[in-house]
C-alpha cells in the first residue's frame, strides 16, 4: 500500500495577503535611489517595464518608458517587419550622435520626404548623393512656405539648403558640436569625413531631450533602449534576427510556460550565437524556484516571473495552474539571487504599494500591463462609455489577440496553440476589457514610482538593495485587507493613485 505523496505544497501568498512593516528611518522620499538591473548588463533608474502586449507597448510607449527611466517591451502580435521597424523608430527617436542618419536623395519628391519625416517624427534630413556625399540639408524651415499641393511636383534638390552648409568633422566632441549649433543658430549638424561623405548627425533636439529626461535609459551611443518579445516556434529565429539587426537591446523569449523545452532551446540557441552577443536575452514566464533555475541553466540574462497573476489573465481558472505572485517572486528570486541574475515580477501590480512588495520579495523590477494600459501612449483609440474615457486592454491569450477576425495572430504560440487553425478551437487564457483613460505615461509613472519612494521612506531604505535587506512582511487577514482600503465612506473625489488603476 503506497503512501500518498505530499502533493499539497505550502501556502502561496499574493500581494494583498501582506503589508510591509514600518521601520526606523532617516530617508527622505524625494531623495531615494531607485536604480536597478533589468538584465545582467542593462540598468534602469526606475524599476518599471511596460508589458509586451498589443494594447500596451508599441514604439510610442517604448519611447515614453525609456525617457522616464524604465524600458518598454514591444509586443509580437504583428509582422516581423512591423515589429523591427518599431525598434528602428525607438532607436532613432533620440541619440547622442546618430551614426547612420536617415537621409534623402536630391531627386526624391517633397511628398516622399514628408512621409519619411512623419514616420520617424523628425523635422528634416541631410541630403546625400548616390555616393553618400553630403549635398544639402532639408528641414521644415525650407518647407515652411511651400503649399502641400506642390509636394508631388517639387523635388528635394529644388528647395534644400545647399550653400554655406554648417558641418562638423566626424570625430567632433559634444561640446564643440553644441558650440557650432549655437553659433550658427542651426538645429542639425551633419558630420562629414575628409571625402565629404556623411558620417553622422547631431541635433539640438537631442541636447534638449537629455536635459529634459535626465533618467532616460540609454545605450552607449546615447540612443533610447528598447526590448521586444519573441516566441520560439516557426519564424521566431527570423524575427529575433530582424530585431537584432534593427538594434534591439533585449529580446524576451515570451511564453506562458518558460519551462517548455522548446522555449529553453530557443534561449540556449540565442545565447550560443555570437551574432546575438550584444543583445540581452530574457526568459519567461516561470513561477517556481525550479523554473527560474531552468532559465538560469539555459543562460538567460534575466528571468521573468508570473504564471497567472495578470489582471486580464484566466490561466488559473482555465487550467487551474499558477502560483500567487508574491510567493512566486520570493521562490524564483532565491535561484536568481544565488546565480546573480536579475528577475522581473510580471503581472498583478495594481497599486504602487505592490511594486514595493515585489521588490522586497526579491524582484529587481516589475512589469506592468493593466497599470499602464490607460495611458495616452498605448496603442488604440480612447472610447467613451457612460461619459467617461476608456482604452481597450486585453490579454495576449484572449480571443481578440489569438483569434482576431480577418487578421493573423502571431501570438498564439505564447499559449502553445500555434497549431490551432480554426478560431472556434482556440482555448483563451485571457479576457478583453476597458480601463479608464489615465493621460500621459509620465504622470501615471510619477504616481507609481512616487508610491515606491514613500514605501522606501517607511522601510528606511535609501536604495533598492537596502529595501530588500530591511523589508519585512506581515501577513494579513481579509479584515486587514478591508481595513487597508478606504472604508465607511462614499468616495467623492478620485485620487490620482487610487480607485485602482484598473477600476
Ligand atoms: P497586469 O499588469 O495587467 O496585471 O499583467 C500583465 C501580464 O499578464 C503580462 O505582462 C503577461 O505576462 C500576462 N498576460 C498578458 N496577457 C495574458 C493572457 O491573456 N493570459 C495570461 N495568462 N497572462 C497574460
Amino acid at each position: 500500500y503506497a503512501p500518498v505523496p505530499p502533493i499539497f505544497a505550502k501556502l502561496g501568498l499574493a500581494y494583498d495577503d501582506v503589508l510591509l512593516l514600518p521601520n526606523e528611518t532617516d530617508v527622505i522620499p524625494s531623495e531615494v535611489d531607485t536604480s536597478t538591473h533589468f538584465t545582467r548588463d542593462i540598468t534602469l533608474k526606475v524599476p518599471a517595464i511596460s508589458a509586451a502586449m498589443d494594447t500596451v507597448t508599441e514604439s510610442e510607449m517604448a519611447i515614453a518608458m525609456a525617457r522616464n527611466g524604465g524600458i518598454g517591451v514591444l509586443h509580437r502580435n504583428l509582422s516581423i517587419d512591423d515589429q523591427a521597424s518599431q525598434v528602428d523608430v525607438v532607436k532613432r527617436s533620440e541619440s547622442g550622435m546618430i551614426t547612420d542618419p536617415l537621409t534623402v536623395n536630391p531627386e526624391a519628391t517633397l511628398a516622399d520626404l514628408d512621409k519619411l519625416c512623419a514616420r520617424f517624427h523628425i523635422s528634416g534630413l541631410p541630403v546625400v548623393d548616390k555616393d553618400n556625399r553630403l549635398v544639402g540639408i532639408i528641414t521644415n524651415r525650407d518647407m515652411r512656405f511651400i503649399a502641400s499641393e506642390d509636394y508631388d511636383r517639387l523635388k528635394v534638390k529644388d528647395v534644400m539648403t545647399k550653400d554655406h552648409l554648417i558641418t562638423g568633422p566626424a570625430d567632433i566632441t559634444k561640446e564643440d558640436a553644441h558650440r557650432l549649433l549655437a553659433q550658427h543658430k542651426v538645429e542639425k549638424l551633419p558630420l562629414v569625413n575628409e571625402k565629404g561623405e556623411l558620417s553622422g548627425l547631431i541635433t539640438v533636439k537631442d541636447f534638449v531631450k537629455t536635459e529634459q529626461y535626465p533618467d532616460a535609459t540609454k545605450d552607449a551611443q546615447g540612443r533610447l533602449r528598447v526590448a521586444a518579445g519573441v516566441g520560439f516556434l516557426g519564424d521566431a529565429w527570423q524575427r529575433s534576427s530582424a530585431l537584432m539587426e534593427a538594434g534591439v537591446d533585449a529580446l524576451i523569449v515570451d511564453t506562458a510556460n518558460g519551462e517548455a523545452r522548446l522555449a529553453l532551446d530557443m534561449i540556449r540557441r540565442l545565447k550560443a550565437d555570437p551574432a546575438f552577443k550584444d543583445v540581452q536575452i530574457v526568459g519567461g514566464n516561470i513561477a517556481t524556484r525550479q523554473g527560474a533555475q531552468a532559465m538560469i541553466d539555459a543562460g538567460v540574462d534575466a528571468v521573468k516571473i508570473g504564471v497567472g497573476p495578470g489582471s486580464i489573465c484566466t490561466t488559473r481558472v482555465v487550467a487551474g495552474v499558477g502560483v500567487p505572485q508574491l510567493t512566486a517572486v520570493y521562490d524564483a528570486a532565491q535561484a536568481c539571487k544565488a546565480a546573480g541574475i536579475p528577475c522581473i515580477a510580471d503581472g498583478g501590480i495594481h497599486y504602487s504599494g505592490d511594486i514595493a512588495k515585489a521588490l522586497v520579495a526579491g524582484a529587481d523590477c516589475v512589469m506592468l500591463g493593466g497599470a499602464l494600459a490607460g495611458c495616452e501612449e498605448t496603442p488604440g483609440e480612447k472610447v467613451l462609455l457612460h461619459g467617461k474615457q476608456y482604452k481597450l486592454y486585453r490579454g495576449m491569450g484572449s480571443l481578440g489577440a489569438m483569434a482576431p477576425r480577418g487578421k493573423k495572430s502571431y501570438s498564439k504560440d505564447r499559449y502553445f496553440q500555434a497549431d490551432v487553425t480554426s478560431n472556434d478551437k482556440v482555448v483563451p487564457e485571457g479576457v478583453e476589457g476597458e480601463v479608464p483613460y489615465r493621460g500621459p505615461l509620465n504622470a501615471v509613472l510619477y504616481q507609481m514610482i512616487g508610491g515606491l519612494h514613500q514605501s522606501m521612506f517607511y522601510v528606511g531604505a535609501h536604495n533598492i538593495p537596502e529595501m530588500q535587506r530591511k523589508g519585512r512582511f506581515i501577513r494579513i487577514t481579509d479584515a486587514g485587507l478591508r481595513e487597508s482600503h478606504p472604508h465607511d465612506i462614499v468616495m467623492t473625489t478620485e485620487a490620482p493613485n487610487y480607485t485602482g488603476f484598473h477600476n
